[in-house]
């Protein structure tokens, strides 16, 4: 069987599904592989460098469609694309089939199946093709890398013949994937930083990364906020008057403050006001990872960059690891690479899609013909 990956049609996506390297790796599992020319240029790969990893380089995405088995992809598709599937052919991407249902059905219609990987179960033996971790892992770090770039100081404390420099401030609200990955960042490059989370059970993580929880004086605990599964619910009133009361009194002190705070199936919560933004110094830059489900800064724009009156730089770009294209593709492709190795128990080129598998159950949202998603809850964590 053949697996390979078009070009993405989003001009504003720079990753690639296959790279010269997982593409050897699909190999050794018994798979031709091919890719439509020019798939990887922005992320860094040349149609030359797939050519030495043994990768048919093929002009179209037309023929990418009909010569490819197993189509791997990583924005969900367009109905362009829906159009040259089939029964008998696999479409692996990321794919959000709650907020595509016209998609899915669509997508269904064709008798190919479909495996999201936003859908992969978040279990543990499943965390090798966890692609939502490892893309907010790169968007937590590129957060503070970005917030770096429009900030015009130091993060680390400096002692210098030219004067003594301050550490920069950094707080970041919300530890999940994307949140701790920006604690690390910004604690590697010298900044002093905070952390805040609904679940006090990632207080320690956050301390054993370098940085200093936030505590609220909430009768002695910050449960308020937590889900089951290691999720995050809304908060009560009593408990978000007292959160938003700890982030005014921190708001004139922060240089820079990162947001990615989420509730699952929701409206990113809105934590960083606007009169919280007003109390800041002039310079300081928050990056609001939450933009895309409408920010949890009152000033963020999706996709923009905006400066406040009292100068305060908000960005939101929703694109962070696309940005990052060539790490990016690489850790994606890697989670590709791992879903096929499952879906190839024979390492003989051979897919064999086990709907008894709870991974395999869990990602896959059409199956000939029929729509699986939601998937039933699984039997083993
Ligand atoms: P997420 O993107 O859904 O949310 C980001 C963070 O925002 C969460 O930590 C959440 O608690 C926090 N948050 C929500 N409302 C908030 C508020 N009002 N104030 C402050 N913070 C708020 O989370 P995620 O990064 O996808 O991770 C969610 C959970 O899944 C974590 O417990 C993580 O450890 C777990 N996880 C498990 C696996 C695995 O076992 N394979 C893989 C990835 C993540």
């Amino acid at each position: 069987k053949r697996v390979g990956a078009p070009r993405e049609r989003s001009t504003a996506e720079a990753r690639v599904a296959m790279t010269p390297e997982s593409a050897l790796k699909l190999q050794k599992l018994g798979y031709e592989c091919l890719i439509e020319s020019g798939a990887g240029k922005a992320a860094g790969f040349s149609d030359k460098a797939y050519r030495e990893a043994g990768v048919t380089v093929v002009e179209s995405c037309d023929e990418l469609y009909a010569s490819a088995d197993v189509i791997a992809k990583v924005r969900p598709p367009e109905v362009a694309e829906i159009e040259k599937l089939g029964p008998g052919k696999t479409l692996i991407s990321f794919f959000y089939p709650a907020q595509n249902a016209t998609l899915l059905d669509q997508a269904r219609a064709t008798g190919a199946n479909i495996i999201a990987m936003d859908m992969v179960p978040r279990i543990s033996r499943a965390q090798k093709m966890d692609a939502l971790s490892s893309m907010a892992n790169i968007a937590g770090y590129r957060a503070v890398i970005e917030a770096g770039s429009n900030f015009g100081r130091f993060f680390t404390g400096q002692v210098t013949a030219a004067g003594k420099v301050p550490p920069a401030k950094v707080l970041v609200i919300g530890a999940g994937v994307a949140g701790l990955a920006a604690i690390g960042t910004a604690t590697s490059l010298g900044a002093i930083t905070y952390a805040f989370d609904v679940r006090p059970e990632v207080a320690e993580q956050i301390e054993s990364m370098g940085a200093e929880f936030a505590y609220l004086d909430f009768a002695g605990t910050q449960q308020d906020g937590a889900a089951s599964g290691g999720y995050a619910a809304p908060s009560s009133p009593e408990f978000r008057e007292k959160q938003l009361a700890k982030f005014r009194e921190l708001a004139p002190d922060m240089d820079i403050v990162i947001t990615t705070a989420l509730i699952p199936g929701r409206d990113a919560p809105k934590l960083w006001l606007a009169d919280m933004v007003a109390a800041m110094k002039p310079g300081s830059v928050i990056v609001d990872l939450a933009a895309e489900r409408g920010g949890n800064c009152d000033l963020t724009i999706a996709d923009q960059r905006v400066v406040s009156d009292n100068g305060v730089v908000i960005i939101g770009y929703t694109d962070f690891p696309s940005r990052m294209a060539a790490q990016a593709s690489t850790l994606y492709s890697t989670n590709i690479r791992h879903m096929m190795t499952d879906l190839t128990p024979g390492k003989d080129g051979k897919l064999v899609h086990n709907m008894e598998d709870d991974v395999i159950r869990g990602a896959t949202i059409a199956f000939e013909g029929a729509i699986t998603f939601p998937p039933p809850p699984p039997k083993v964590q």
